[in-house]
C-alpha cells in the first residue's frame, strides 16, 4: 500500500472513530459502542502497520501523516507521493 492511501485510510478511519464517537454518545446502544471499537482498532492497524518507510520499514510516526514529507527521517530515502 503506498503511504498517501494509508494516510487517506488513517484519516478516514478518524473520521469515522469522531462520527461513531458522537452517536455512541447519544444514543449509548451496544452495536455503536461496537462499532466505535471496530473503528479505532481499524485506525491503529492502518496507523502503526502502513504508515512506515518503503525502503527501511520503520514506522514514520506523525511525520509520516505529513503530505509534505519526501524523503524517510531515518533512512533519507524519497518516498514516494
Ligand atoms: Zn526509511
Amino acid at each position: 500500500m503506498k503511504l498517501s492511501t494509508a494516510r487517506t485510510a488513517v484519516y478516514a478511519c478518524m473520521a469515522a472513530v469522531v462520527v461513531t464517537g458522537l452517536i455512541t454518545a447519544l444514543v449509548q446502544t451496544p452495536i455503536c459502542f461496537i462499532l466505535l471499537i471496530l473503528a479505532l482498532t481499524a485506525e491503529l492497524v492502518f496507523f502503526f502497520g502502513w504508515i512506515r518507510c518503503p525502503h527501511c520499514g520503520r514506522h514514520l510516526d506523525r511525520t509520516g501523516m505529513n503530505s509534505e514529507i519526501t524523503h524517510c527521517p531515518f533512512c533519507g530515502e524519497p518516498i514516494d507521493p
